[in-house]
């Protein structure tokens, strides 16, 4: 499909790909072998789509809102000899165990690949988490700004609820930035592709990931007071306190100085 002829909506997040350079690095870096399953987040005019089909993965799922352009895709690749099926779904409803059928039982796990519709980036980032057991790893275009936030350190001003919500289901690796003049329209913002690869063992059970994620968002919810100031009510003064003594902080300390690990010490005490 050519992306030229197709009217891009704004409200979808559609900035089609068109920097060969940057495609092909991308769809490098899946690494596909006919051993893989991929699902592909807004396949859009296909730009990713069609190299990653290219290279024949034992199972390709493309998930895209649009539904003409989902239907030209599925149209354009109904003789294909590769195993795929398109969703004209909002990923965010989508079930990854769903979809992969047979290779369940495999037990094989799913690369992910996508150009972000960055409109739902961190709604997105929230997805891939929640499913990341299931997943090999996810290589994500992402606008640069929420890039630094999911890389920041604790102490910087970047760092907050999202980079704890990534860095605890993920390692995360810089692929590359891409300017603005690798789409079309040409986004404001400049991108980066991020390799979210999920931790090998999870700090907590996924049964107490929600109300772990409630208590780092409400270690947040006034970033310029301090931790105290924060959690007033939930808990107990005299025990944060000492747990914070313990961990070697000030009790007056902000949450964005904290790191991962300290949260998860501070809601399994505090907390459970
Ligand atoms: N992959 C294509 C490319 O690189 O040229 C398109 C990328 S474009 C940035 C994002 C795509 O996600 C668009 O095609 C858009 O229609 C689609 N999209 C937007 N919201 C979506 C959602 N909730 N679920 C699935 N796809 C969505």
């Amino acid at each position: 499909m050519d992306y030229k002829r197709v009217t891009a909506q704004k409200r979808l997040g559609q900035n089609f790909l068109r920097d060969p350079a940057v495609i092909r690095r991308i769809v490098m870096a899946l690494e596909l072998s006919a051993a893989d399953v991929v699902l592909e987040i807004g396949c859009g005019t296909g730009a990713l789509t069609q190299h990653i089909l290219a290279a024949k993965p034992g199972w390709f799922i493309g998930v895209e809102l649009d539904r003409g352009l989902c239907e030209a895709l599925s149209n354009r690749y109904s003789s294909a000899s590769v195993s795929f099926s398109f969703l004209n779904k909002d990923i965010l409803q989508v079930e990854i165990q769903e979809h992969i059928g047979d290779f369940e039982a495999t037990g094989a796990k799913i690369k992910v690949v996508g150009n972000l519709p960055y409109y739902i980036s961190s709604p997105i980032i929230d997805w891939l988490g929640r499913q990341s057991r299931l997943i090999e790893f996810a290589t994500i275009m992402l606008q640069a700004e929420v890039a630094d936030r999911v890389m920041a350190s604790p102490g910087s001003k970047d760092f907050g609820v999202l980079t704890l919500l990534v860095n605890y289901y993920f390692s995360v690796t810089k692929l590359m930035d891409v300017r603005p003049g690798s789409f079309r329209p040409a986004p404001k913002v400049s991108s980066t592709v991020l390799l979210l690869r999920p931790k090998g063992t999870l700090a907590l059970d996924s049964s107490e990931e929600a109300a772990f994620f409630q208590f780092v968002k409400r270690s947040f919810s006034q970033r310029r007071k301090t931790l105290w100031n924060c959690l007033k009510g939930d808990v107990v003064r005299a025990d944060l306190e000492a747990l914070l003594n313990r961990l070697g902080h000030p009790a007056e300390i902000r949450a964005e100085a904290l790191a991962l690990d300290d949260f998860i010490c501070l809601y399994k005490e505090l907390k459970r």
